[in-house]
Protein backbone atom coordinates (compact mmCIF):
# COMPACT_ATOMS: atom_id res chain seq x y z
CA UNK A 1 0.00 0.00 0.00
CA UNK A 2 1.33 3.73 -0.51
CA UNK A 3 3.06 5.30 2.36
CA UNK A 4 1.66 8.67 0.29
CA UNK A 5 -1.32 8.93 2.55
CA UNK A 6 -2.18 12.76 4.15
CA UNK A 7 -3.28 11.54 7.66
CA UNK A 8 -0.50 11.83 9.95
CA UNK A 9 -2.45 9.99 12.32
CA UNK A 10 -2.18 6.76 11.38
CA UNK A 11 -1.03 3.89 14.29
CA UNK A 12 -0.28 0.37 14.09
CA UNK A 13 -2.37 -2.56 11.70
CA UNK A 14 -5.59 -2.59 13.54
CA UNK A 15 -5.91 -5.91 10.32
CA UNK A 16 -3.10 -7.87 9.17
CA UNK A 17 -4.93 -10.19 6.38
CA UNK A 18 -2.52 -12.55 4.47
CA UNK A 19 -3.60 -14.50 1.66
CA UNK A 20 -7.25 -14.93 3.00
CA UNK A 21 -9.38 -17.50 1.29
CA UNK A 22 -13.28 -18.26 1.84
CA UNK A 23 -14.84 -21.12 0.20
CA UNK A 24 -18.34 -22.27 0.82
CA UNK A 25 -19.52 -25.88 -0.34
CA UNK A 26 -17.46 -28.69 -1.67
CA UNK A 27 -16.82 -30.79 -4.79
CA UNK A 28 -18.53 -29.71 -8.03
CA UNK A 29 -20.28 -27.40 -5.99
CA UNK A 30 -17.71 -25.53 -4.28
CA UNK A 31 -17.42 -21.91 -5.07
CA UNK A 32 -14.40 -19.91 -4.43
CA UNK A 33 -15.46 -16.56 -3.09
CA UNK A 34 -12.33 -14.85 -1.51
CA UNK A 35 -8.99 -15.93 -3.19
CA UNK A 36 -5.91 -14.66 -1.34
CA UNK A 37 -6.51 -11.72 0.26
CA UNK A 38 -3.74 -9.59 2.23
CA UNK A 39 -4.36 -6.22 2.88
CA UNK A 40 -3.18 -4.38 6.24
CA UNK A 41 -5.14 -1.82 7.59
CA UNK A 42 -4.01 0.84 9.94
CA UNK A 43 -5.95 1.88 13.15
CA UNK A 44 -7.15 5.30 12.60
CA UNK A 45 -7.50 4.37 8.69
CA UNK A 46 -10.65 4.86 7.11
CA UNK A 47 -11.08 2.34 4.53
CA UNK A 48 -13.70 2.03 1.56
CA UNK A 49 -14.16 -1.24 -0.16
CA UNK A 50 -15.94 -1.38 -3.84
CA UNK A 51 -16.48 -3.90 -6.46
CA UNK A 52 -19.52 -5.69 -8.67
CA UNK A 53 -22.25 -7.20 -6.87
CA UNK A 54 -20.78 -11.06 -5.56
CA UNK A 55 -17.25 -9.99 -5.77
CA UNK A 56 -16.61 -10.92 -2.06
CA UNK A 57 -17.15 -7.72 -0.19
CA UNK A 58 -19.69 -9.09 2.78
CA UNK A 59 -17.68 -11.90 2.36
CA UNK A 60 -14.42 -10.11 3.79
CA UNK A 61 -16.02 -7.46 6.23
CA UNK A 62 -17.64 -10.77 7.82
CA UNK A 63 -14.17 -11.97 8.44
CA UNK A 64 -12.99 -8.74 9.86
CA UNK A 65 -16.01 -8.99 11.99
CA UNK A 66 -15.27 -12.24 12.99
CA UNK A 67 -19.02 -13.25 11.94
CA UNK A 68 -16.85 -15.55 9.53
CA UNK A 69 -14.13 -17.33 9.72
CA UNK A 70 -11.42 -17.78 6.13
CA UNK A 71 -10.87 -21.39 4.56
CA UNK A 72 -7.27 -20.49 3.98
CA UNK A 73 -4.63 -17.63 5.32
CA UNK A 74 -4.44 -15.77 8.23
CA UNK A 75 -5.97 -12.59 9.94
CA UNK A 76 -4.81 -10.72 12.51
CA UNK A 77 -6.53 -8.67 14.46
CA UNK A 78 -5.09 -6.22 17.44
CA UNK A 79 -2.33 -8.70 17.10
CA UNK A 80 -3.99 -11.57 17.85
CA UNK A 81 -4.42 -14.70 15.27
CA UNK A 82 -7.77 -14.71 14.73
CA UNK A 83 -7.80 -17.36 11.73
CA UNK A 84 -7.32 -20.00 14.47
CA UNK A 85 -9.71 -19.41 16.51
CA UNK A 86 -13.44 -21.40 17.41
CA UNK A 87 -16.56 -19.41 17.07
CA UNK A 88 -16.98 -18.71 20.34
CA UNK A 89 -13.77 -17.09 20.89
CA UNK A 90 -14.46 -15.08 17.55
CA UNK A 91 -17.94 -14.59 19.00
CA UNK A 92 -16.53 -12.67 21.97
CA UNK A 93 -14.20 -10.37 20.13
CA UNK A 94 -16.78 -9.10 17.87
CA UNK A 95 -18.85 -7.90 21.11
CA UNK A 96 -16.18 -6.59 22.58
CA UNK A 97 -14.59 -4.81 20.05
CA UNK A 98 -16.25 -4.60 16.90
CA UNK A 99 -19.08 -2.55 15.97
CA UNK A 100 -21.01 -3.66 13.04
CA UNK A 101 -23.51 -1.61 10.95
CA UNK A 102 -25.92 -3.51 8.73
CA UNK A 103 -27.44 -2.33 5.00
CA UNK A 104 -30.54 -3.52 6.49
CA UNK A 105 -30.04 -2.14 9.87
CA UNK A 106 -30.60 -5.26 11.81
CA UNK A 107 -32.06 -3.64 15.07
CA UNK A 108 -34.38 -6.20 16.54
CA UNK A 109 -38.22 -5.17 15.99
CA UNK A 110 -40.05 -6.23 19.10
CA UNK A 111 -37.36 -4.17 20.74
CA UNK A 112 -37.80 -0.13 21.27
CA UNK A 113 -35.12 2.14 20.06
CA UNK A 114 -33.40 2.41 24.00
CA UNK A 115 -33.16 -1.66 24.63
CA UNK A 116 -31.85 -2.15 20.98
CA UNK A 117 -28.92 0.73 22.26
CA UNK A 118 -28.98 -1.87 25.42
CA UNK A 119 -28.28 -5.02 24.12
CA UNK A 120 -24.21 -4.91 23.70
CA UNK A 121 -23.73 -4.23 27.09
CA UNK A 122 -26.13 -6.95 28.52
CA UNK A 123 -24.24 -9.10 26.44
CA UNK A 124 -21.02 -7.47 27.93
CA UNK A 125 -23.16 -8.23 31.56
CA UNK A 126 -22.46 -4.38 32.21
CA UNK A 127 -23.88 -3.41 34.66
CA UNK A 128 -27.52 -1.89 34.87
CA UNK A 129 -26.11 2.19 36.24
CA UNK A 130 -23.21 2.06 33.72
CA UNK A 131 -25.64 0.20 30.74
CA UNK A 132 -28.59 3.05 32.04
CA UNK A 133 -25.85 6.46 31.25
CA UNK A 134 -24.01 4.76 28.44
CA UNK A 135 -27.31 4.43 26.63
CA UNK A 136 -28.58 7.96 28.02
CA UNK A 137 -25.30 9.65 26.58
CA UNK A 138 -26.27 7.43 23.39
CA UNK A 139 -29.45 9.14 22.97
CA UNK A 140 -28.23 12.69 23.76
CA UNK A 141 -25.39 12.88 21.38
CA UNK A 142 -27.42 11.19 18.89
CA UNK A 143 -30.32 13.87 19.41
CA UNK A 144 -33.00 10.37 19.74
CA UNK A 145 -33.55 11.23 23.34
CA UNK A 146 -37.60 11.84 22.34
CA UNK A 147 -37.40 8.59 20.15
CA UNK A 148 -35.75 6.71 22.80
CA UNK A 149 -39.34 4.36 23.40
CA UNK A 150 -40.61 4.22 19.80
CA UNK A 151 -39.82 0.92 17.92
CA UNK A 152 -38.09 0.60 14.68
CA UNK A 153 -40.66 0.56 12.52
CA UNK A 154 -41.54 4.37 13.58
CA UNK A 155 -38.56 5.79 12.80
CA UNK A 156 -37.63 6.61 9.02
CA UNK A 157 -34.71 4.51 7.09
CA UNK A 158 -31.99 7.58 8.30
CA UNK A 159 -32.87 7.60 12.19
CA UNK A 160 -32.56 3.66 11.97
CA UNK A 161 -29.30 3.91 10.70
CA UNK A 162 -28.44 6.29 12.97
CA UNK A 163 -29.68 3.78 15.69
CA UNK A 164 -28.12 0.95 14.13
CA UNK A 165 -24.20 3.29 14.32
CA UNK A 166 -25.39 4.16 17.96
CA UNK A 167 -25.65 0.92 18.78
CA UNK A 168 -22.33 -0.14 17.38
CA UNK A 169 -20.80 2.72 19.21
CA UNK A 170 -21.97 1.99 22.67
CA UNK A 171 -18.80 -0.13 23.15
CA UNK A 172 -16.76 1.93 21.47
CA UNK A 173 -15.16 -0.14 19.29
CA UNK A 174 -11.65 -0.26 17.87
CA UNK A 175 -12.93 -0.59 14.49
CA UNK A 176 -16.18 0.45 13.19
CA UNK A 177 -17.70 -2.22 10.21
CA UNK A 178 -20.26 -0.87 7.69
CA UNK A 179 -21.42 -2.75 5.02
CA UNK A 180 -23.26 -0.39 2.40
CA UNK A 181 -24.62 1.61 5.29
CA UNK A 182 -26.17 4.05 3.12
CA UNK A 183 -27.29 1.32 1.14
CA UNK A 184 -31.32 1.74 1.39
CA UNK A 185 -30.88 5.26 2.48
CA UNK A 186 -31.99 8.40 0.66
CA UNK A 187 -28.81 10.47 -0.93
CA UNK A 188 -29.48 12.90 1.78
CA UNK A 189 -29.97 10.85 4.09
CA UNK A 190 -27.02 9.03 2.80
CA UNK A 191 -25.00 11.86 3.10
CA UNK A 192 -25.81 12.44 6.76
CA UNK A 193 -24.91 9.07 7.39
CA UNK A 194 -21.63 9.49 6.09
CA UNK A 195 -20.60 12.97 7.54
CA UNK A 196 -21.42 10.88 10.60
CA UNK A 197 -18.72 8.23 10.06
CA UNK A 198 -16.00 10.56 8.52
CA UNK A 199 -16.52 12.50 11.70
CA UNK A 200 -16.08 9.52 13.86
CA UNK A 201 -12.86 8.99 12.03
CA UNK A 202 -11.40 12.29 11.83
CA UNK A 203 -12.28 13.55 15.21
CA UNK A 204 -12.07 10.37 17.52
CA UNK A 205 -9.84 8.27 15.48
CA UNK A 206 -12.35 5.44 15.15
CA UNK A 207 -11.42 2.78 12.79
CA UNK A 208 -13.71 2.37 9.35
CA UNK A 209 -13.73 -0.33 7.02
CA UNK A 210 -17.51 0.29 4.97
CA UNK A 211 -18.11 -1.80 1.78
CA UNK A 212 -19.91 1.12 -0.09
CA UNK A 213 -21.52 1.09 -3.81
CA UNK A 214 -21.21 4.74 -4.38
CA UNK A 215 -18.36 6.12 -5.58
CA UNK A 216 -18.47 9.43 -3.75
CA UNK A 217 -19.03 8.19 -0.63
CA UNK A 218 -15.35 6.50 -1.13
CA UNK A 219 -13.94 10.14 -0.96
CA UNK A 220 -15.25 10.46 2.71
CA UNK A 221 -12.17 7.34 3.31
CA UNK A 222 -8.23 7.80 2.75
CA UNK A 223 -7.80 4.26 1.21
CA UNK A 224 -10.03 2.38 -1.30
CA UNK A 225 -9.66 -1.37 -2.09
CA UNK A 226 -11.46 -2.80 -5.12
CA UNK A 227 -12.15 -6.40 -5.32
CA UNK A 228 -13.24 -8.21 -8.21
CA UNK A 229 -13.95 -12.02 -8.19
CA UNK A 230 -12.48 -12.59 -5.17
CA UNK A 231 -9.26 -10.78 -5.55
CA UNK A 232 -7.62 -7.42 -5.14
CA UNK A 233 -8.15 -5.84 -8.43
CA UNK A 234 -6.44 -2.41 -7.32
CA UNK A 235 -5.92 -0.33 -4.06
CA UNK A 236 -5.72 3.94 -3.95
CA UNK A 237 -5.72 6.30 -1.76
CA UNK A 238 -8.12 9.04 -1.90
CA UNK A 239 -6.51 12.12 -3.40
CA UNK A 240 -7.93 14.92 -0.98
CA UNK A 241 -10.12 13.49 2.01
CA UNK A 242 -13.34 15.59 1.26
CA UNK A 243 -13.92 18.34 3.52
CA UNK A 244 -16.88 17.66 5.83
CA UNK A 245 -18.77 19.15 8.54
CA UNK A 246 -20.74 16.61 10.69
CA UNK A 247 -23.23 18.08 12.51
CA UNK A 248 -22.65 15.34 15.44
P1 LIG B 1 -20.75 -8.94 -2.32
O1 LIG B 1 -20.93 -8.46 -0.91
O2 LIG B 1 -19.51 -8.38 -2.96
O3 LIG B 1 -21.94 -8.72 -3.17
P2 LIG B 1 -20.68 -11.57 -1.10
O4 LIG B 1 -19.48 -11.59 -0.26
O5 LIG B 1 -21.98 -11.39 -0.40
O6 LIG B 1 -20.50 -10.51 -2.28
O7 LIG B 1 -20.81 -12.91 -1.91
C1 LIG B 1 -19.86 -13.33 -2.86
C2 LIG B 1 -20.27 -14.67 -3.42
O8 LIG B 1 -20.23 -15.63 -2.41
C3 LIG B 1 -21.68 -14.69 -3.98
O9 LIG B 1 -21.65 -15.40 -5.18
C4 LIG B 1 -22.45 -15.43 -2.94
O10 LIG B 1 -23.51 -16.14 -3.50
C5 LIG B 1 -21.41 -16.35 -2.34
N1 LIG B 1 -21.70 -16.66 -0.92
C6 LIG B 1 -21.67 -15.78 0.10
N2 LIG B 1 -21.99 -16.38 1.26
C7 LIG B 1 -22.23 -17.68 0.96
C8 LIG B 1 -22.61 -18.83 1.72
N3 LIG B 1 -22.80 -18.76 3.05
N4 LIG B 1 -22.76 -19.98 1.06
C9 LIG B 1 -22.55 -20.07 -0.27
N5 LIG B 1 -22.19 -19.04 -1.04
C10 LIG B 1 -22.02 -17.85 -0.45
MG1 LIG C 1 -22.52 -7.52 0.02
Amino acid sequence: MSEDTQVQTLGDPIYELRGVSRSFGSGLNQAHVLNGISLDIAQGEFVSIVGPSGSGKSTLLNIMGMLDAPTRGSCYFMGQATHELGERQRVTIHREHIGFVFQAYHLIDEMTVYENLETPLLYRKVKSAERKSKVAEMLDRFSMVAKKDLFPEQLSGGQKQLVGIARALIIEPRVILADEPTGNLHSSQGDKIMDLLSGLNRDEGVTIVQVTHNERYTEYGHTVVELLDGSINAVSQVERARSTNPSL
